[in-house]
């Protein structure tokens, strides 16, 4: 690579996005760099707009630009079910399915001692809270906490932990189903997944 300080710069924050590496890093440096002048301008506008404007919900945790995020203003979701998800991105796509009509709370994460992710780095003595209050009265009563965790060991761990703390509170914990996609042949679904279809058969 050219010995540019600028360039490297760019090439060096590029680099840190999820999935981008060090040679695509530097394609998208250069791809901005040949890029009209404008191009530059609007990817800086819009870095510093998604910075200055966007900001968690103090309810649920989701990002928002508004004081509190669409799902816990409208007032006619119901107030006693909460689906946790792990990121703010999961919403949409519960959000799609049409099935649920709920509040969410976004964990930010998932347990992982691996990388150094224990409860207390995740939004979860907040969720705890929200469920308190409705026990104490103080707020919405909780009916059910639906876990839309991922299916892999730190989804596994932190429904695992969120469950026991949850246990005591008479609120109903569940946790999506994980199994076979629609439309697809079983001759190539892998042995885990399998597995979990085959623990969470349903009785018809
Ligand atoms: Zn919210």
């Amino acid at each position: 690579m050219l010995k540019i300080a600028a360039l490297e710069k760019l090439v060096h924050e590029l680099s840190h996005l999820p999935g981008i590496g060090p040679k695509t890093a530097q394609r998208l440096a250069y791809y901005i760099l040949k890029s009209p002048a404008e191009y530059s301008q609007h990817l800086t506008e819009a870095l510093q707009r998604v910075q200055s404007e966007v900001h968690t919900c103090p309810e649920c945790f989701n990002y928002t630009d508004a004081v509190i995020c669409k799902y816990c203003e409208d007032p006619h979701r119901q107030s006693d079910v909460i689906c946790v998800v792990e990121e703010p991105m999961d919403i949409s796509r519960i959000e799609a399915s049409g099935a649920f009509r709920g509040r969410f709370h976004v964990l930010h994460g998932a347990i992982s001692p691996l990388e150094g992710v224990g409860p207390q780095q995740l939004k979860i003595k907040e969720l705890l809270a929200k469920v308190n209050k409705g026990v104490a009265g103080d707020g919405p009563a909780i009916r059910e906490v639906i876990m839309a965790l991922d299916a892999d060991l730190e989804g596994d761990t932190t429904v695992l932990y969120l469950t026991k703390q949850l246990q005591d509170k008479s609120v109903r914990i569940s946790r999506i189903a994980h199994g076979i996609p629609i439309g697809s042949d079983i001759d190539y679904v892998d042995d885990r997944t399998m597995g979990r279809a085959l623990e969470n058969r349903v009785e018809l």
